[in-house]
């Protein structure tokens, strides 16, 4: 079966195919729309007194800024494969940062990109809901748990599609 996403934004089109699970194929279709419910949103509607990321506590939390920018993903990309935590693309626009990476890596690694993505979420849950943090290393297992049940993943895909 495939998925055909269709992003808001953007000026490009952009076909992608995964062979990994729906909940990874889904967490990276909401960052992609700036729709995962960080601090941000309700920050700025005054429904909540801090928009301080509740894993490091250092900066604002985005959609960006959990999977990818915050202290404590680096150090889950730096475990999960080096190549990525030293990438220096950065910025407020998830689709920004995986249309590099898309390019950036290989199939398999993209597959572990998103399903370490979506550990990074789950992770960042049991810190908000649970209060506590699980060491990085438990969420790379995590990741490549998931990732490795990619493999037995059938032809199901996301098409990634930007409106120009
Ligand atoms: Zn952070």
């Amino acid at each position: 079966m495939v998925k055909k996403i269709t992003l808001p934004q953007g000026r490009r089109c952009d076909q992608v195919w995964y062979k990994v699970p729906g909940k990874t194929k889904h967490l990276v279709w909401r960052a992609c729309h700036n729709i995962l419910p960080t601090r941000e949103s309700p920050y700025r509607r005054n429904i909540v007194s801090s928009n301080v990321c509740p894993v490091c506590h250092q900066v604002g939390e985005t959609v960006t800024h959990t999977p990818w920018g915050c202290l404590y993903a680096r150090d889950v990309w730096c475990l999960a494969c080096p190549r990525l935590q030293k990438s220096v693309v950065l910025g407020d626009d998830f689709m920004h940062i995986a249309r590099y990476l898309f390019e950036l890596l290989s199939t398999k690694e993209r597959d572990q990109w998103m399903a370490i993505t979506w550990a990074l979420w789950a992770a960042r849950n049991k810190a908000v809901f649970k209060d506590f943090l699980m060491p990085p290393s438990k969420v790379v297992e995590i990741g490549n748990n998931l990732w490795g049940e990619s493999v037995h993943t059938s032809s199901s895909g996301i098409v990634l599609h930007r409106l120009s």
